[in-house]
C-alpha cells in the first residue's frame, strides 16, 4: 500500500495514473470495523481508494479532547492491508500540508448548524466543512464515503457539498455496532471494559424509542431515557433527541415528519459518545 504525506506526492500520483474513479474514505485513525466497512464499500465501487488518516485540529472544539484522541498510525497500517483488495492508498498530511495558511473560515448550513452537535460543539462543523472542501480540492474525489454513526456531519457534508457545487458523490454508510450493539467508535478505545459494558446503554435506549415510536408520546420516552440513563449513576445525558432526518428539526409529535431518527449524545467518565437511530421513514 502506498503511503503518501504531501499533497504534491499524492496529486502527481493521481495524475501518472488517471484513475476512471476515485473513491476517498476521510478518517481520524484508531481504525476499527466501522472505518473498514467504509473502505471496503469504495473499493467495490472505485479504481482507486483514497483513505485518509488526519486528526483535525479545527474540528476539536477542545483542546483537551484533542490531545487524548487515541494515534495508532502503525496498528492502522496493519487493519487497512488487511481488506485490500484492490488500489488503496493512504494519505497521511501534516497539519501544515492541510492548512498552509491559517483560516477560521464560518460556514452555515441552515438548520444543521443550529442544532445537537453544532450547539454542543461550537465551532466543530467549521472545522469538519474546512477540512473536507481542503480535502476535496486536493484529491477532487468520484465518490465519498461517510458513516451514519455521524449522522448530522454527513448532512453537513451533503450540504457542503451543494453550496461548492461539486460533483462529488458523498455515500452514506450504515453504523457498524460491536455485537453488544455499541457503535463503533475511535472513542471507545478510552473506555475500560466495566465502561464499554455500561455504554450499551446507549444503544438500549435507542433501541427503547424505536420500539414505542408513535405508540407512545415522545415526552413520555424522552422522560423514561433521562431516568434510564441517571439511574446508572455514570452515564450523563448530554442531549436526547428526535428529530426529522432531512433538516435534522426537533420533532415534537410524532406527525412533525414521517423520517424520525432519534440522536443522543453522552459522556462516559470524560469520554463523549453519539449515537443514532432510525426511529421510522415511511418516505
Ligand atoms: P472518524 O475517524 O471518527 O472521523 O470517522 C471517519 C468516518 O468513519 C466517518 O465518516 C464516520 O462516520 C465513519 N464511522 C465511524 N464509526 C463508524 C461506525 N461505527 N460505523 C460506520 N461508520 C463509522
Amino acid at each position: 500500500m502506498l503511503i503518501f504525506e504531501t499533497v504534491s506526492a499524492l496529486q502527481n500520483y493521481l495524475t501518472k495514473n488517471n484513475f476512471l474513479s476515485i473513491g476517498f474514505v476521510p478518517t481520524m485513525g484508531a481504525l476499527h470495523q466501522g472505518h473498514l466497512s467504509l473502505i471496503e464499500k469504495a473499493q467495490h465501487e472505485n479504481e482507486l481508494t483514497v483513505c485518509s488518516i488526519f486528526v483535525n485540529p479545527t474540528q476539536f472544539n477542545k483542546q483537551e479532547d484533542l490531545i487524548k484522541y487515541p494515534r495508532n498510525v502503525p496498528n492502522d497500517v496493519v487493519l487497512l492491508k488487511s481488506v485490500i483488495t484492490k488500489n488503496v492508498v493512504l494519505f497521511l498530511p501534516s497539519v501544515q500540508e492541510i492548512y498552509p495558511k491559517k483560516s477560521n473560515k464560518k460556514y452555515y448550513f441552515n438548520s444543521l448548524s443550529e442544532v445537537m452537535e453544532a450547539q454542543h460543539r461550537p465551532g466543530h462543523f467549521d472545522g469538519v466543512a474546512m477540512v473536507i472542501e481542503r480535502f476535496l480540492e486536493i484529491i477532487n474525489p468520484t465518490n465519498a464515503y461517510f458513516g451514519e454513526k455521524d449522522f448530522q456531519q454527513l448532512a453537513v457534508v451533503r450540504a457542503l457539498v451543494n453550496q461548492l457545487n461539486s460533483a462529488v458523490k458523498i455515500v452514506g454508510c450504515p453504523i457498524v455496532r460491536a455485537q453488544s450493539g455499541l457503535a463503533m467508535s475511535s472513542r471507545n478505545e478510552r473506555l475500560s471494559e466495566s465502561q464499554k459494558e455500561l455504554a450499551t446503554k446507549i444503544f438500549e435506549v435507542l433501541c427503547f424509542a424505536k420500539q414505542h415510536a408513535k405508540k407512545m408520546s415522545i415526552k413520555n420516552i424522552k422522560q423514561h431515557i433521562i431516568k434510564t440513563l441517571a439511574a446508572t449513576n455514570s452515564i450523563t445525558l448530554e442531549y436526547f433527541e428526535l428529530a426529522d432526518g432531512n433538516t435534522l428539526k426537533s420533532i415534537i409529535n410524532w406527525e412533525d415528519s414521517s423520517y424520525c431518527v432519534a440522536f443522543i449524545a453522552v459522556h462516559i467518565g470524560g469520554v463523549r459518545l453519539i449515537d443514532n437511530m432510525t426511529l421510522f421513514n415511511d418516505f
